[in-house]
């Protein structure tokens, strides 16, 4: 029988001491909400986070959690994902700790094609260490917290993301909770690696791209900065994966897209194609070399109850 669950089930108590106003509560609450509307039990559900204001979300969230080093929350998850494929899992992080410090962990797992999700809080600065520009602030852009203009360009993370073979590459806004949630449960629900960019405003460092400039109105009737993919009509998932004209077609449309900024920022899904996974390519090796992912191999006898695992060589001291 399943169990009744309630979205409380999924937040804890835990004080994230975040600035008033910033994004990340908005992107928390879209996680939580999108757990509980999959109805993902809390016990097989793992949030894996780097180092950042972001990374605090694991322990805000009732869950299995992990907070790692700076830039690893990737391969943390990857290793979770492959241990035991059974469990639901999301990496979080910000935009400094994922495009910046784990940059090669990026480019990679595209390359993998794990199934799991990661979530990036994308507010162009580094706001733990006091809002000096991370990788996504663009050239020549000054922040309130920076003495001078951005010396170095900005990477685009849905172009990016698209050259590393993403499966799923989309963008929200954090103040548009309703919106983030529909996106992050259809990045849970892709069978693959799904990215979901979040522009997340950072009042307290970031006063260029806030709320007002996100929002505000730049043509009428009331046409926001940030729009829509889907209010456009705009047809992101490749229907057949053999197909390579269409694959090229959607991953050009999705780059156009990914470049639009200053005037019209696009959000939802850019791109979507269902291809094999990691873990079934390394299923088709385990027929030969593994009897089972780690998590769902015996390790005790079931009549004695007697281990049957031997550690006995890794407890050994190590002679030089
Ligand atoms: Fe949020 Fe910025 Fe404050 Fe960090 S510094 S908690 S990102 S508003
Ligand atoms: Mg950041």
């Amino acid at each position: 029988m399943g169990i009744s669950l309630k979205l409380s089930d999924y937040k804890t108590t835990y004080d994230t001491e975040w600035c008033p106003g910033c994004g990340d509560f908005g992107i928390l609450s879209a996680l939580a909400q999108s757990a509980f509307e999959l109805n993902i039990e809390p016990h097989k559900l793992v949030f894996v986070s780097g180092i950042g204001c972001s990374s605090k979300t694991p322990h805000a969230l009732k869950a299995y959690g992990v907070h790692t080093l700076h830039g690893r929350a990737l391969p943390f998850a990857l290793g979770i994902k492959l241990a035991n494929p059974n469990l639901e899992v999301i990496a979080v992080g910000g935009d400094g700790d994922g495009y910046g410090i784990g940059a090669g962990h990026f480019s990679n797992a595209g390359r993998r094609n794990v199934d799991i999700t990661y979530v990036v809080f994308n507010n162009e600065v580094y706001g733990l260490t006091k809002g000096q520009a991370s990788p996504t602030l663009k050239l020549g852009m000054k922040t309130k917290s920076l003495p001078l203009p951005n010396i170095n360009a900005g990477v685009n993370p849905i172009a990016w993301a698209l050259a590393c073979g993403y499966t799923f590459i989309a963008r929200s806004y954090a103040y548009d909770t309703k919106h983030l949630k529909e996106v992050i449960k259809k990045g849970i629900q892709h069978k693959g690696l799904a990215l979901i960019d979040v522009l997340q405003p950072c009042p307290t460092y970031n006063d260029i791209h806030d709320k007002g400039w996100f929002e505000e109105v730049i043509m009428q009737p009331n046409i926001k900065r940030v729009y829509k993919l889907e209010d456009t009509g705009y047809d992101y998932k490749v229907k057949d994966p053999t197909n390579q004209d269409e694959i090229l077609r959607k991953q050009l449309q999705a780059l156009a897209k990914s470049f639009e900024w200053d005037d019209k920022v696009p959000i939802g899904i850019f791109y979507q194609i269902e291809i094999s996974t990691y873990e079934e390519r390394i299923n088709e090796r385990c027929k030969t070399y593994f009897a089972a992912p780690p998590a769902s191999q015996q390790i005790e006898d079931p009549l004695t109850k007697q281990a049957i695992t031997d550690i006995s060589k890794l407890m050994e001291p190590i002679t030089l």
